[in-house]
């Protein structure tokens, strides 16, 4: 195999902005072999997959058979996280700046941040944009965007996985976005066990069987599992499939 190229978290929101046709100026850069990949598709899935370190997907890959398909048809990026935590790295995504410029170190900092998400920008740009995540981080996004789908928390992961693609499919048949943001937790609460796995590879294969049309999906984790120190690199997929995923 050859070595995945390496990018840096804070690359994302640009590279997407730049397939959905607008510039986004922050701390990243425009991956060019994303957009070049992309080729004028004008829908992006950004699926947040809590956990997914590189190394973590790799030794993984076998049961993680719908990403590592995506994979196959996609591109795979070593991809730098600066945080260990959630909130942070996650905000690092959307916004793409690092955790010094956007300042969200909890979901409450989201609701007084003073720096634009890529989301919220995408919207401005008449977009049509829909966010699902945990209820408290998701109504952060409320009256930003074009529709917030807030997936309540609850003690059983793999149910609170299953909610969030359910909720994604919705929205796809309501507002067919040009842009659907989705965050998955089940490998983070659960770790590398096959039932998160299994889990979260199904919520993706869901999502993708009911694209309204052609969208570049984007499959990020937030950081490495908790228990690697040693790790700071997480896993990036991008791939882009169409309505019928044999056609
Ligand atoms: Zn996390």
């Amino acid at each position: 195999m050859i070595a995945p190229r390496e990018v840096e978290q804070v690359d994302i929101a640009p590279s997407i902005a730049s397939l959905l046709g607008f510039s986004f100026p922050c701390d990243g850069e425009v991956v060019d072999e994303i957009v070049m990949y992309a080729n004028g598709c004008n829908r992006a899935v950004l699926a947040i997959v809590d956990s997914l370190g590189f190394e973590e997907y790799l030794s993984n890959r076998e049961g993680f058979s719908f990403i590592s398909f995506m994979e196959s048809q996609g591109l795979l990026f070593k991809c730098l996280s600066y945080s260990k935590r959630t909130t942070p790295s996650i905000a690092s995504i959307l916004c793409g700046l690092k955790l010094e410029k956007h300042g969200i170190e909890r979901t409450e900092d989201a609701y007084i941040r003073r720096v634009k998400c890529l989301p919220e920008v995408a919207y401005e740009e008449g977009l049509r944009v829909v966010v699902v995540m945990e209820e408290y981080g998701a109504l952060s996004f409320q009256g930003l965007v074009s529709s917030v789908k807030p997936v309540r928390d609850r003690p059983e992961v793999l149910e609170f996985d299953e909610e969030a693609s359910r909720q994604a499919v919705e929205a796809m048949k309501e507002l067919d976005p040009n842009l659907l943001v989705v965050h998955f937790r089940s490998l983070d609460v659960l770790g590398f066990v096959p039932t998160s796995i299994e889990m979260v590879d199904r919520s993706l294969r869901t999502i993708a069987e009911n694209l309204v049309g052609e969208a570049t999906f984007f499959v990020v984790g937030d950081h490495p599992p908790h228990d690697r120190e040693d790790e700071e690199h997480v896993a990036l997929i991008v791939s882009k499939l169409r309505l019928r995923l044999n056609a």
